[in-house]
């Protein structure tokens, strides 16, 4: 029987790493990409087919499942899985980054973040023990500490109070995850490194959340507008203060050369809304760059949006077709920028893969940067 979760690394090349995580709803290949399913839904894609594109696991919202439809209905309705019809690991967010994001008259004290509804003006508080349960009910495999989080332009003293306080809300998780609950024999906890781009705050931050203990730790507060060169910066530091032997996880990014970049830098675990919300606004991901089907110089172009791809959309569809549907506002346009996009993703996780397993990452990552770059 498969345990409840354990990280096996294959490979290394230089700092990055390629390995299998083991938990009983299946196997997650790494590096990976956790394609983002907000609404119980990765956006115009059917599970069947996410699960067709590569992806092992996906992402859930603690924010905008709590509120609608809500988690102890979730829960009713046999979880997330159930509910959606996706049997395989999901990783559930805590919630933290989208409240103080999305949600109005936010208050935080020591205890939480109390809050209303951006749908509905309803008061709720989300609080370390809270979170976990709304993960709980959803039927989470991979639960999310709660954390605090404040602009990367804040004062130091600023981040160092925040850090403080998402590391005081990392051990009430742990401790909240430890009581148990449903789906205890199931599922895993990650802590949430912070301290901006910080050296000294992210070691305080990785030996604070050691000393508790987590499955896994993921790299929080980036990719919030610093730019591509500050958060490198960052990952050349931050993902070696974590512990060699489990999963790190870099939460939000990115874009295909962020990702690759991260890769090199030892992170093992992606999630972003790019692909499926690019794909909705007409921008596929090729590689040789990112395309925008709307753009006149596509309306009679007859080959596939990547020629190089493999996905069953580039295998049926023309560029000038899918010019068509997106142009005319067409829902089939929508779905098939999404599917192609998702693939595109998980092909690059697979080369990645490859690529540290035969030992020549920095030449694949050298031809894809050039390739992509050329395009643009
Ligand atoms: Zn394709």
């Amino acid at each position: 029987m498969t345990a409840r979760f354990s990280f096996a690394i294959h490979a290394t090349d230089g700092r990055a790493r390629t390995g299998t995580i083991a938990m009983k709803r299946g196997e997650i290949r790494t590096p990976a990409f956790m394609p983002v399913g907000t609404a119980a839904t990765v956006k115009a894609m059917k599970p069947g087919d996410v699960r067709a594109s590569g992806a092992d696991i996906i992402l859930g919202n603690t924010y905008h499942l709590m509120l609608r439809p809500g988690a102890e209905r979730v829960n009713r309705l046999g979880g997330l899985h159930g509910f959606m019809g996706w049997d395989r690991p999901i990783l559930t967010d805590s919630g933290g980054y989208q409240v103080m994001s999305l949600a109005e008259l936010t208050k935080r004290s020591e205890d939480g973040v109390a809050f209303k509804s951006h749908l509905d003006g309803t008061r709720h508080l989300l609080s370390p023990e809270r979170s976990i349960e709304i993960q709980r009910l959803l039927g989470s495999n991979i639960v999310m500490a709660f954390d605090e989080l404040v602009p990367t332009t804040s004062t130091r003293e600023v981040q160092a109070s925040a850090m403080e306080r998402s590391m005081r809300w990392a051990k009430r998780s742990r401790d909240a995850f430890d009581a148990g609950g449903q789906h205890a024999e199931d599922n895993a906890i990650f802590g949430i490194q912070q301290g901006a781009l910080d050296e000294g705050l992210r070691k305080s931050s990785a030996d604070a959340l050691i000393d508790i203990g987590f499955d896994g730790y993921a790299i929080g507060g980036l990719a919030v507008g610093e730019g591509q060169e500050a958060m490198f910066g960052c990952l050349d530091f931050a993902p070696g203060q974590l512990p060699l032997e489990k999963p790190r996880y870099l939460m939000g990014v990115g874009k295909p050369t962020d990702i690759v970049g991260a890769v090199e830098r030892g992170v093992d675990m992606f999630d972003c809304v790019l692909p499926t919300r690019s794909g909705r606004t007409g921008q596929a991901f090729t590689r040789n760059g990112p395309i925008n089907i709307r753009n006149a110089r596509f309306a009679e172009d007859q080959g596939p949006l990547d020629p190089a791809c493999g996905c069953p959309v580039c295998a049926t569809w023309s560029r000038a077709y899918l010019h068509h549907l997106v142009r005319a506002g067409e829902i089939l346009g929508a779905m098939l920028m999404t599917e192609h996009n998702i693939w595109f993703y998980q092909q690059m996780m697979a080369d990645l893969r490859a690529a540290i397993a035969e030992g020549r990452l920095t030449a694949f990552a050298d031809d894809f940067r050039a390739r992509y770059a050329a395009g643009q």
